[in-house]
């Protein structure tokens, strides 16, 4: 087994948030009744005329600048010409030759390339419940042809199948954050088909690819990409072949089938697309779009743990989710607490809290980014312990107000006091003998019954640090 090393490429489809489809003013809508959105043109009626969508063109430049692609500065659309039901044109309008972003890379994956095309409709397969005739039947709702795709393909530059799931997370956070796609997988709006191989570590050349097909979901794609490994290395192992094949991952039984095999390769004779103007988006335009560009969430994450210093796990939380990390730069903004603290704040107890409340994001609740700098502050100050601080936050969370107040108000301060904290570990430690014996021979654990017993004296609002430093001194351990 440890000879071999996997090689992945992935080809991710994504539907463009648009209001209207890619060639036609149909609107884009779904769930809505099937068929309903539709029109001669993307129905493909002959001699009905397709046209550009603007917005869809937009889109587009803005996720090929986000892949750090090099814009095409004149390409044009082709016809991919296939019969199958969910196309009634009998051709898909897609760009051929060349794409509109080439040479990109996110993260460590390079961009082979980026394009725009049309969507097919979509089939539903009703299997043995709609037969008719003894034959399977087949449902098409053409609301879905002709919306705005873009098609992100990248080299073959990834090497196991937790990084391709990783990195397919990093590439949604970065559409989801440019607006241009919602990108849910279950209802296709990201579809993700992944390409593997595998080779004896150290060789140079590729081996034989497969494709696997339409995973719909981050772990799904995961495991499938798992399952093809071994399946090669096994077959090879035995003195076997891989053949090209297009496969699919049945993610209920985890078993891998052949869909198409090499001989079934399509034949697309593509050709010129006549009726649509060739994209040549001007230098202007692409300079526009590119100044107008949102921080991202590779260059924020780096830019966390390089200016901040916020460890690496908080910065990629705050990374992929704008919201909480505009939330998190308001309330750093205020001063008061450290980037680090805060942004455990944030991404550790708040996000529990919110969790917990039923919140979506932090928006949807009472707390301000002041109410978390001040709350922040206070225990960084050893105002309050961690744990008051966790407790008040859950109501500010739900009922909002100044952590200040609510700490004077209720006297939850801290007891920090040296003198009080000392008498009362002095007690602990004659009312937990045992314990304490234990503890001065070296069993750090044993010290919970009487820290217990100095948070029930103090209500919760012992510093628990400063407790373990003194039951430790008063034992002579330190
Ligand atoms: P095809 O001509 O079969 O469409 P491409 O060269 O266009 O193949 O590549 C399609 C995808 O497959 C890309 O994401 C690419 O990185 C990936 N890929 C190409 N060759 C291999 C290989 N030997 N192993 C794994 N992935 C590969
Ligand atoms: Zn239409
Ligand atoms: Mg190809």
């Amino acid at each position: 087994m440890a000879d071999f090393e996997a090689v992945i490429g992935l080809e991710i489809h994504v539907q463009l948030a648009t209001k209207t489809k890619m060639f036609c003013s149909c609107e884009l809508s779904f769930g809505a009744e099937p068929n309903i959105h539709t029109c001669p043109v993307c129905l493909g009626h002959p001699g009905t005329l397709p046209v550009s969508n603007e917005q869809a063109i937009r889109f587009g430049i803005e996720t090929a600048l986000a892949l750090g692609c090099e814009i095409a500065p004149r390409s044009i659309f082709h016809r991919k010409n296939y019969f199958y039901p969910d196309l009634s044109k009998g051709y898909q309008i897609s760009q051929y030759d060349i794409p509109l972003g080439s040479s990109g890379r996110l993260g460590e994956v390079r961009i082979h390339r980026a394009h725009l095309e049309e969507d097919a409709a979509k089939l539903s397969h009703l299997g043995e419940s709609g037969r008719i005739d003894g034959s399977d039947a087949s449902l098409v709702d053409f609301n879905r042809g002709g919306t705005p795709l873009i098609e992100i393909v990248t080299e073959p530059d990834i090497r196991d199948a937790a990084i391709a799931r990783e990195w397919l997370q990093l590439l949604r956070s970065t559409l989801r954050q440019l607006g241009v796609s919602d990108c849910n997988m279950e209802e296709g709006s990201l579809r993700c088909d992944a390409n593997i191989s595998i080779r004896r570590r150290g060789e140079p050349e590729l081996g034989v690819k497969t494709e696997l097909k339409n995973m719909n979901s981050f772990r799904f794609i995961e495991r499938g990409i798992e399952a093809e490994i071994a399946r090669q290395i096994e077959l090879v192992e035995a003195g076997g072949r891989v053949d090209q094949a297009t496969m699919h991952f049945d993610p209920a039984s985890g078993s891998l089938t052949v869909l198409r095999s090499k001989e079934f390769a399509h034949d697309y004779r593509y050709f010129p697309e006549p009726d649509l103007v060739p994209l040549a988006p001007s230098l202007e335009l692409i300079a526009e779009i590119r100044a107008a560009l949102p921080e991202l969430p590779e260059t924020r994450i780096e830019r966390y743990i390089g200016e901040l210093g916020i460890p690496g796990d908080a910065a990629r939380v705050l990374g992929f989710d704008a919201a909480a990390a505009e939330f998190f730069e308001a309330a750093l903004a205020l001063g008061g607490a450290s980037p680090s603290a805060l942004s455990g704040w944030v991404t550790g107890e708040l996000a529990a809290a919110l969790r917990e409340a039923g919140h979506a994001g932090v928006g949807d609740s009472a707390l301000s980014s002041s109410g978390l700098a001040a709350l922040a502050g206070l225990v960084e100050a050893k105002t309050i312990n961690r744990r008051t601080g966790r407790e008040i936050l859950v109501r500010l969370v739900s009922q909002g107000g100044d952590p200040v107040a609510i700490v004077e108000a209720e006297g939850l301060g801290s007891v920090s006091d040296a003198d009080a904290l000392s008498e009362i570990v002095d007690r602990a430690l004659a009312a937990q003998p045992k314990a304490a014996d234990q503890v001065a021979a070296g069993n750090q654990k044993a010290v919970g019954p009487i820290v217990g017993f100095v948070m029930r004296e103090t209500k919760g609002r012992a510093d628990g640090p400063e407790v373990t430093r003194l039951i430790r001194a008063k034992l002579g351990l330190d």
